[in-house]
């Protein structure tokens, strides 16, 4: 079979609104990033391992809320350019220690940011695993399908970002409780989960915890709530009967069509395959993916080694 490139393309980052994904495609002929629905899209690549990767941008927060910046930058650091990363990072820290410096002390625009109404919430994962965690918005949003979280309960309304981490640095302290979740946890959750039941009955003695622990608090500005989430993607069969994609896809051909996805995991079918794979999209992240007519590795379905 011929080799015949036909380009390359760069998937730098998924986009999530009103809970339907969208991939953004770059080229090196039209900079500029487009958002391709990531539900039903056909991708047909060839990594290039030998050619460099193109930075995934990154976020910048505002009054106005986050926004992603685009960057034409290769990658150096990562999935990210120098500069970018840097920006990133700084952006973390302050937005992370913003309750222990005080307003006055970090970036203004970041305080524009937190100066925000914010919600506070516990999700489960599949596999069981839970977390705090905050979102800015008094209502909707996108952080817990990009997380992928499973259930999730809201149980706080707090009028912005500071006293929000301060918080949730509180709930982690009194009952342990993490604030992120490894992706292979979440990954591993899908192909053996706990039964849903188990899961709600567990974020339900947690949310009690929580709550035990907001109520003694002296603090004013916020006040409880009680509002049940759960993934759009609860009662599709797809996500019932996973099978792990077989092939790594930081190498070699390979062709797929994502069905769905739960944060960054998508569900996929494979030409000439039955089953209904689950992948990582993130090392696809920033990595020059080639167009053209391959010949696709072939993948071995083993029995589960677990
Ligand atoms: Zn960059």
């Amino acid at each position: 079979m011929t080799s015949q490139v036909d380009g390359v393309y760069y998937l730098t980052g998924i986009r999530w609104k009103n809970n339907e994904p969208s991939l953004r495609v770059q080229t090196d002929e039209t900079p500029s990033a487009v958002l391709v629905e990531a539900r039903g899209l056909n991708l047909r690549f060839r990594t290039d391992v030998e050619k460099q990767g193109r930075c995934i941008g990154r976020t910048e927060r505002s009054v106005d809320g986050s926004a992603y910046v685009e960057c034409l930058s290769p990658s150096t650091r990562g999935r990210q350019c120098e500069r970018c990363q840097v920006i990133d990072n700084v952006s973390a820290a302050n937005m992370h220690q913003a309750h222990r410096k005080g307003r006055d002390s970090i970036d203004q625009r970041m305080a524009a940011y937190l100066s925000h109404p914010h919600r506070l919430y516990v999700a489960i994962f599949r596999d069981g695993s839970t977390k705090v965690g905050t979102t800015r918005g008094s209502d909707g949003g996108q952080r817990l399908v990009e997380q992928g979280a499973w259930f999730a309960k809201y149980v706080a309304h707090v009028e912005d970002g500071f006293l929000v981490r301060e918080l949730e640095d509180l709930v982690s302290k009194s009952i342990d409780l993490g604030q992120a979740v490894d992706t292979r946890k979440k990954f591993a959750g899908h192909l053996r989960g706990q039964r849903n039941s188990e899961l709600e009955t567990t974020l339900k003695d947690l949310t009690f915890e929580v709550g035990k622990v907001l109520r003694t608090q002296e603090i004013d500005g916020w006040g409880s709530l009680d509002e049940t989430w759960a993934n759009p993607a609860l009662n599709d069969e797809r996500w019932m009967d996973l099978v792990a994609y077989p092939g790594a896809l930081t190498r070699g051909a390979h062709e797929f069509t994502i069905h769905s996805m739960v944060g960054r995991l998508a569900a996929c079918d494979r030409p000439g395959f039955g089953e209904t794979f689950l992948l990582d999209t993130q090392p696809l992240l920033g990595r020059p993916l080639e167009r053209g007519d391959f010949e696709l590795d072939k993948l071995v379905l083993q029995e589960s080694l677990f």
